[in-house]
């Protein structure tokens, strides 16, 4: 392997090398664009065009692709070749600038929920600079952002652009205030990523795993994670050299891979990524699930992202950590430690509570899917309930705040927001509770709801805009006033007392909650179908055409989609059920019992007075024929389902899933009690304790 600082984004058409490769002016006028967003001129994209052509050919490079991410969740590319024919049957590699900024997919085939007619197949893809090109399979990968003729946009990169831009105008009003001279705010994420890493060779004997991600049947094996054994424990060499490789590859494109370990549940593992600006943080953490897949390939291994692969032991998540920082390198989100800095802190705290007190439904909604439903309110993973934790420290001075009566640390009579002293936040102090969805964690909050296959630019979206509105509902109210440090005091009050039903700092998995919840008027939406309709409520609308994020049309369009692929990603779940049930399931159990019976058959013919076999396979046959039962109940629910895809939803939630967990329990139940040799697939010991 090569040494680190000369691979680390070896693969990367980065600043240094936009430095080294362009003329002075080309590259001025490139900066421009990538800091404020103005258009680049079309001489000096056919020139940047040309080198990095130059660039990513002597790398091996011999295609290019506008790579993005339709609204499937996953990204989408299309590689043409640098190839130009010459006369005299010769070619040439060529790469204007046009075709650099700007791409024509034939996208009919992309969910657009009713955007855009499918006889109108045209999208467009448009180049982001702010997002480095970089060479993955001897092919260049420009990152582009899509959207339709019409120009309303198919895909989940340009809101979440859009959304930077709305906190970024808002926080630079607020910070104006504070006599902060700032051009710009940006928000940063770092996503950690939870996967599981199984053997490809049984993987590939499990049309569960290969057609819906996760087993639908597997009874539980004789141990699970109970043992605690896994956790932070010695990563076994196998996996190791996967490790490796994937940090290798993951250096190569410039993502900053800092953290492997092994998580709670057998054969779960994790990656961290050093943080960035959030729609880079969204690019790298898409790119990177998708390198786990190639790397784990390699390796003899498939990575699986599904929520919840597996019944009995720890699904996975990818928790979101978020704060916003200014292009001077202060982070809001940092207490600071002098009182003046406080205030200005506590105003964005106090931001963040009421727009996740406001906006819990959004919050829920971006990470709402048919995979997650299988985390949430489970009890391993937070519940389906938001909340904010702040820590011990922040819980006093809010209470103090909000109450008006100093606690224990603070002088009499110093209590204004101005010249309230905020104790030292210990990073890692802060972050006692682990429960909790969007917890405070010193300097960033950390939003634990998100599913391991989610896209993260929905759920920092939702979060942008929900701040930017709070930003300037602050800023409208501050602007006017004579009284800057009375004002702020009495606002920062105000918030806080109206919304501090969105704290908790006790145990978010603990029966308790939902009732006290439920008390505090929080929203509890179980599930995807129930939490989805939501997405268009008024305030919701309202919030994203004032900040420019979406038009209606484009959340409508975006509902559609999301329902839909609820509903069919049940229905391959329900389909595979059955198919493997009627084909794989159903004649392994016949046949052992039929085994059973000729065995019992063969004793009596000779006279033998025990009968074991008998009483099985009497069991057995009980057993069979409920299961038989239950599929043509499966069967039959999935030829009623609604026409109204909301109706459709609800209908998979409600009336698909429990029969398929009902038809699951009986096959389980067999599994344990058909001999091994009989089984169809590998069972959950074969998959999870792989040597
Ligand atoms: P833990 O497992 O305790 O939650 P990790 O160290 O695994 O912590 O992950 C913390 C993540 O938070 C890392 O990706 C880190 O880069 C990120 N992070 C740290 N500071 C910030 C910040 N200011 N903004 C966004 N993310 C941050
Ligand atoms: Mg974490």
């Amino acid at each position: 392997m090569k040494k680190v600082p000369e691979l680390f984004g070896s693969m990367v058409f980065n600043e240094s090398v936009m430095r080294e490769r362009l003329p002075k002016a080309i590259f001025r006028a490139l900066e421009n664009t990538r800091q404020t967003g103005a258009a680049l001129a079309p001489d000096v994209a056919d020139v940047v065009a040309s080198a990095m052509k130059d660039w990513a050919v002597e790398k091996g490079a011999t295609h290019y692709t506008h790579w993005f991410q339709p609204m499937t969740g996953i990204t989408a590319e299309k590689h043409d070749s640098f190839l130009s024919p010459q006369p005299g049957g010769k070619a040439i590699m060529e790469f204007s600038g046009k075709e650099l900024t700007k791409g024509e997919p034939d996208a009919s085939s992309f969910p657009s929920g009713g955007l855009r007619a499918t006889f109108e197949a045209r999208g467009y893809t448009a180049w982001d600079p702010t997002s480095d090109a970089f060479i993955k399979d001897d092919t260049l990968y420009i990152p582009t952002a899509f959207c339709s003729y019409t120009g309303e946009v198919l895909d989940k990169k340009t809101p979440l652009l859009r959304s930077m831009e709305a906190i970024s105008r808002q926080a630079v009003r607020v910070l104006a205030l504070f006599g902060k001279n700032v051009c710009r705010v940006t928000t940063t994420v770092g996503p950690e990523q939870e996967y599981f890493l199984i053997d490809r060779a049984a993987y590939a004997k499990r049309p569960d795993l290969i057609l819906t991600g996760r087993t639908l049947f597997g009874a539980p094996a004789p141990k699970g994670q109970e043992m605690e054994d896994h956790y932070f424990g010695a990563i076994r060499p196998r996996v190791k050299a996967f490790m490796a490789e994937l940090d290798e590859e993951l250096w190569k494109l410039g993502i900053h891979a800092k953290t492997e370990h092994n998580e709670v549940a057998p054969c779960q593992h994790e990656m961290a990524p050093i943080f960035s600006t959030t729609n880079i943080a969204a690019d790298h953490n898409q790119l990177a699930m998708e390198v786990m897949k190639t790397v784990a390939a390699r390796h003899g291994f498939v990575c699986l992202l599904h929520e919840k692969p597996f019944e009995g032991i720890n699904g996975s998540g990818k928790h979101n950590n978020w704060s916003i920082s200014t292009d001077t390198g202060e982070n809001l989100l940092d207490p600071g430690k002098t009182p003046a800095s406080n205030a200005q802190f506590l105003l964005f705290l106090t931001a963040v509570v009421k727009a996740v007190d406001e906006y819990q439904d959004l919050l829920r909604i971006s990470v709402a899917t048919a995979g997650n439903d299988h985390r949430l309110g489970a009890n391993e993973a937070p519940p389906a309930i938001v909340s904010m934790y702040i820590g011990d420290e922040l819980q006093a001075v809010v209470d103090e705040l909000v109450s008006g009566k100093p606690h224990a640390n603070t002088t009499p009579g110093t209590m204004d927001v101005g010249v309230l002293a905020i104790p030292p936040i210990p990073l890692d102090n802060s972050d006692r509770n682990r429960t909790s969805p969007f917890a405070f964690t010193g300097n960033k909050f950390e939003f634990r709801m998100p599913g391991s296959s989610l896209n993260i630019a929905c759920t920092n979206i939702m979060l942008n805009t929900a701040v930017a509105e709070e930003l300037r509902q602050f800023a409208d109210e501050l602007e006017s006033v004579s009284d800057f440090a009375a004002a702020l005091d009495t606002l920062v009050r105000r918030e806080l007392s109206a919304h501090q039903r969105i704290l908790f700092n006790g145990n978010g998995y603990g029966s308790e909650w939902p009732e006290e919840a439920a008390r505090r008027g929080l929203l509890n939406l179980p599930s995807t179908p129930e939490a989805l309709p939501h997405y268009v409520d008024q305030k919701n609308l309202k919030l994203f055409a004032r900040h420019g994020v979406y038009s209606e049309s484009e959340m409508r369009s975006r509902l559609e989609i999301v329902l839909e692929e609820y509903a069919k990603t049940v229905r391959i779940e329900a389909a595979t059920s059955v198919d493997m049930l009627r084909r794989m399931i159903l004649p392994a159990c016949m046949a052992y019992g039929r085994t059973l019976a000729e065995g019992a058959a063969a004793k009596q013919s000779i006279g033998l007075p025990d009968l074991p076999e008998k009483e099985l396979a009497t069991d057995l046959s009980r057993r069979i024929t409920l299961l038989v039962q239950q599929t043509e109940h499966l069967e039959q629910v999935l030829e009623q389902v609604p026409a109204d895809l909301e109706q459709a939803a609800l209908y998979y939630r409600k009336n698909v899933l429990p029969v398929m967990d009902e038809a699951r329990v009986t096959a389980d139940g067999l599994e344990g009690r058909v001999a091994k040799n009989f089984w169809p697939m590998p069972d959950y010991a074969d998959l999870l304790f792989y040597v």
